[in-house]
């Protein structure tokens, strides 16, 4: 089966076509997946995590620690916005940046990529994603051997929405870290305090294929969803780029918390303290 994914996954890379694909991520104990689309085309060299290094006001601290504010950090990360010269349209206006120290800075660098990949590729995105994946994706896909590596694991071929397609595992712990740094962001932004309790990260967007639980656990991430959909459907959606990314945040006492994320219009994550779901 590994063979048989792999070879077809790199004909279809060689000849350059355009792939379209579904990809199933999956984590942990049971089998998480995480439906997602390639597209391959054509490559270049590309490096998206080049960073500034502007010094600002040394004394505000990091919003993930204590130590000493040296780099703006972009939350969501920023290679996650589409370039103009990519897709002809500015979508990274007004991006929200949050103080950070360079530990939290380079650990978080090294993930970003990753982030990148996985939130983009989501079946569940708009056009805006699709046209990130022909350009951005591809360019450092063909850059990156991790990515590749990535991609080399496809494990399965499967059938989604009526169409043959290729499974893949990802590092969902790696995937739930970014995003918990990134609600952390969003909070700091908002509030100008860090939020230091446990954040939990879920999406229904992930499911699971197997394990006995896999059909009842990807009907309650689909609930919580929609419950989470609804309990903020009256509080506004933030975000200056709302094709690729907007939040909601309901935070009425001290202890909850609760930030709904959406990644190029389809892709629903959101992160709460226990109590916050109570
Ligand atoms: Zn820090």
């Amino acid at each position: 089966m590994h063979q048989e994914s792999l070879s077809l996954l790199l004909t279809l890379i060689e000849k350059k076509q355009a792939l379209l694909s579904q990809v199933f991520y999956r984590w942990g104990k049971g089998s998480a997946l995480f439906i997602i689309r390639i597209c391959f085309k054509q490559i270049s060299v590309y490096n998206t995590l080049g960073r500034r290094k502007d010094q600002i006001n040394g004394r505000t601290t990091c919003y993930m620690c204590e130590q000493a504010n040296t780099t703006p950090e972009h939350v969501p990360p920023k290679c996650i916005f589409p370039e103009v010269k990519d897709l002809g349209i500015d979508y990274r206006k007004s991006l929200i940046t949050v103080p950070s120290c360079d530990a939290h800075n380079l650990r978080k660098s090294k993930d970003d990529e990753y982030l990148m990949f996985v939130l983009t590729c989501s079946i569940t995105n708009n056009e805006a994603a699709m046209k990130q994946i022909e350009t951005k994706i591809l360019r450092a896909w063909r850059r990156n051997s991790r990515l590749k590596e990535l991609l080399l694991r496809i494990n399965r071929p499967i059938i989604a929405k009526g169409k043959s397609t290729l499974a893949f595992k990802v590092d969902i712990g790696r995937v739930n870290r970014s995003l918990d740094w990134i609600a952390r962001g969003l909070y700091y932004n908002q509030y100008e305090k860090k939020w230091s309790a446990k954040l939990r990260i879920e999406s229904p967007a992930m499911l699971f294929l197997e394990g006995k639980d896999a059909l009842k656990s990807n009907k309650i991430l689909n609930h919580m969803g929609v419950a989470v959909n609804h309990a903020l459907s009256d509080l506004p959606k933030i975000g200056e780029n709302p094709d690729i990314f907007w939040y909601q945040m309901l935070h009425n006492s001290p202890g909850e918390l609760l930030i709904n994320m959406m990644f190029f219009g389809g892709l629903q994550v959101f992160a709460f303290n226990k109590s916050g779901m109570a």
